[in-house]
């Protein structure tokens, strides 16, 4: 029973991150890098590699340092990760071959385009649960083994290993010895095939990519390896292992089908848990795998909203209408009710449901007596009004009801925003109070591995919550509510 503690490494886009929680899911150290973001030309978007890995190291050397925790106090460690991020590197000297491609990296757009024009969507669909997009892995690791000299013919010979993030930290991590990724991280690449869970031979050849730089893929809560001994003078068993936002899922104990949580942050987030099988969709959504957990495999279904707290961001620095994002809070509250205005954050297009790539950011319903604070609460209100949006589809596309939403992200701490989320969706919302909801998910993934957390149900049943929203606006108002914006959704789009 030494073994007190547990730890999580999130490997996120803007930084590495290091959380030791205890048994009862408290933090007791955290430590946090910031990363260099390259931006080669227009719309490419690159890492450095051993970055990833040097600051990831750092960090957590330095939140057992800062807690005075010994290695062996360690139970295991969990890693949760920026998806769909692609690195290949020699397997013989570790060295990356390119720079880390970032999922938000445009490179290979036009590739994805004729692929569509080739007809490929409903076979990728079918296969992987994904729409074709350069977001996703497969067309990344095309880029590198075609653009990049030597590496197509070092990786026929078996010298080069691919990687996610979670892959490249555990590969290092172990000293080289393990090279797999868990079904969340696989289900990204656009390479795997979620229903019947392996790497899938038709996309291998469609992309030219050879299967042995694949890692091998493993439930999200199991032994991967152990951390080599010279990292720590002791070895640490890694244990689990899941992609952010379905670690995110998982730390809100969303582990029933028909749960599912939002995470407010530049963007957002919504993953539900649509339970042991995958649901290919045609609207826009994709179908994931959630976590896999002793043989059984949880699906979800997954969507985002592409300006969340952005849009207060943009009020903050660049209209400068609120000193704070916290202060909109405060802006909008002096306004009963939105009297009518709405704003359509389209600054990038819009996602699901709309798929309107040209649409821009639209006002509308300002009169003479219009002033700041209408503007501040309709941009808060989109937030709440866009995830309505997902939600609604994803309830249309798999016949689930959703009951409660449970939040995280910076700007779930907005009550307003959270009460007017309830309100509209008529459900209840649900704030827990550690809403550091990724970095848990890692580590309850690893620590049941280990028996040091006992099961899901224990989890679960320890979860607090640090606020409940119930819904309290009348019907007529919710009608009048979403007449508004979907009006205004009407105004924005170009098609
Ligand atoms: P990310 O992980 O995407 O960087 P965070 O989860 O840190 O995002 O959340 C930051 C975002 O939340 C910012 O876009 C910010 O504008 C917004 N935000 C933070 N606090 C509030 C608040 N009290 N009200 C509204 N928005 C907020």
């Amino acid at each position: 029973m030494n073994k007190k503690y547990i730890i999580a490494l999130d490997g996120g886009t803007t930084s590495s991150r290091c959380i030791i929680f205890d048994r009862n899911g408290n933090i007791v150290s955290i430590s946090q890098k910031e990363f260099t973001q390259y931006f080669p030309s227009p719309g490419h978007v690159e890492h450095d590699a051993v970055e990833i890995w040097s600051t990831q190291l750092t960090v957590l050397k330095e939140a057992l340092e800062k807690s005075g925790i010994n290695a062996c106090e360690i139970d295991s460690i969990g890693i949760t990760n920026q998806r769909e991020t692609t690195i290949l590197w020699d397997r013989n000297t570790g060295i990356p071959v390119y720079n880390a491609i970032v999922w938000q990296c445009r490179r290979t757009s036009q590739y994805c385009d004729r692929l569509k024009k080739r007809g490929y969507t409903d076979i990728i669909r079918d296969k992987t649960g994904l729409v074709i997009d350069a977001y996703f892995s497969a067309t990344k690791i095309k880029w590198i083994l075609d653009n990049i000299e030597g590496v197509r013919d070092k990786a026929q010979n078996g010298d080069i290993l691919f990687g996610t993030v979670d892959t490249w930290l555990l590969w290092n991590l172990t000293g080289g010895k393990v090279h797999a990724t868990d079904y969340s991280n696989a289900a990204r690449t656009m390479l795997y095939n979620i229903n019947e869970l392996c790497w899938d031979k038709d996309l291998l050849k469609l992309f030219d990519i050879p299967e042995s730089i694949l890692p091998t893929v493993k439930p999200s809560s199991c032994h991967f390896g152990s951390t080599d001994l010279s990292l720590f003078g002791h070895e640490i068993a890694i244990c689990g292992i899941a992609g952010d936002q379905q670690a995110a899922l998982f730390g809100q104990t969303c582990f029933a089908k028909g749960e599912a949580k939002n995470t407010y942050g530049t963007g957002c987030f919504l993953l539900l848990n649509i339970g042991d099988k995958p649901h290919i969709n045609k609207n826009g959504l994709i179908s994931t795998i959630a976590w896999g957990i002793n043989n059984k495999i949880t699906y979800a279904l997954e969507g985002s909203v592409f300006v969340g707290g952005a849009v207060i961001q943009w009020l903050r620095d660049q209209m400068q209408f609120i000193t704070s994002a916290a202060d909109s809070e405060l802006v909008a509250a002096k306004l009963k009710n939105n009297e009518g205005v709405y704003f359509v954050p389209a600054f990038t297009g819009l996602g699901a449901p709309y798929w309107d790539q040209y649409a821009k950011g639209t006002i509308v319903g300002m009169t003479r007596g219009s002033n700041p604070s209408h503007i501040v609460r309709a941009a808060l209100e989109s937030i709440a009004y866009q995830s309505y949006d997902v939600i609604k589809a994803m309830e249309s596309s798999c016949g689930i009801k959703l009951k409660e939403l449970n939040v995280d992200g910076g700007a779930c701490a907005n009550d307003l925003l959270m009460q007017f989320q309830a309100d509209i969706l008529c459900s209840r919302i649900t704030r827990p109070l550690c809403i550091e909801s990724t970095a848990l998910g890692a580590a309850y993934l690893s620590g049941l591995e280990t028996g040091f957390f006992a099961s899901m149900d224990e989890i679960k049943s320890r979860k607090s919550v640090s606020k409940q929203f119930i819904p309290n606006m009348s019907e007529i108002d919710i009608k009048n509510n979403l007449d508004g914006w979907h009006n205004a959704i009407q105004r924005t789009l170009t098609k």
